[in-house]
């Protein structure tokens, strides 16, 4: 048996359009407008928040640009709407379904994320995918404080599932790859871009199926 956890974005899950348009929808949904100078001033507000582990990043970027911009719209409304329509835009990497369901036989699944619990977790269940995974660490839980590539969220994936073997499945080189081999993962790196789930570590899939 062995512990398998998965990356949630460009891996589990990825978006329908650009992200811009994720932003966008949000603004609109909450405030019945949107400037492409709020979506810029977010995004930096958002990773400064996130990079410092601030609780609801969400909420204090959209703050941050309300203030900036004298938009007349509630932090926590823009917030709210922008996790809604996140949940709307995102459809399952092709063929991830298939390679979860056959995996899920055999061995325990977990998802190995950076980024907010709810959000990341309930974007994978709204592709349906979510009781799959026994084993859920987000680096924004306030237990665990650490995003991939940092020691401490693999060490926490670990000492969540006893396994022989521990395997990461991600679409991301440093935090997917580099960094779970470097605590005692197997990788499996896919391309969700590409048409189908690709794994080039066919070894380390085929060993597992
Ligand atoms: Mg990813």
């Amino acid at each position: 048996m062995a512990a398998i956890f998965f990356d949630v974005d460009g891996t589990l899950v990825r978006w329908r359009g650009d992200y811009a348009d994720v932003l966008t929808d949000a603004f609109e949904r909450a405030a019945g407008t949107h400037r492409g100078e709020w979506l810029d001033h977010y995004d930096e507000r958002f990773f400064h928040h996130f990079g410092a582990f601030a609780d609801d990043p969400y909420r204090r970027a959209f703050a941050d640009v309300c203030d900036e911009h004298a938009v007349g719209c509630d932090p926590e409304a823009l917030a709210e709407a922008l996790v809604a329509a996140e949940f709307d835009a995102v459809e399952p990497v092709p063929g991830v379904e298939a390679a979860v369901d056959a995996l899920a036989d055999r061995h325990t699944l977990g998802i190995l994320t950076n980024g907010v619990p709810d959000v990341q977790f309930g974007k994978v269940a709204e592709i349906g995918l979510l009781d799959r995974f026994d084993a859920r660490v987000a680096s924004h839980d306030p237990e665990i404080g650490a995003t991939k590539p940092d020691s401490d969220i693999y060490e926490a994936a670990k000492a969540r599932v006893d396994a022989e073997r521990y395997v990461m499945v991600g679409d991301d080189r440093e935090p997917d790859v580099d960094g779970a081999r470097e605590h005692g993962f197997e990788t499996v790196h896919v391309d969700a871009t590409a048409s189908d789930l690709s794994a080039p570590d066919f070894r380390t899939l085929a060993t597992l199926l």
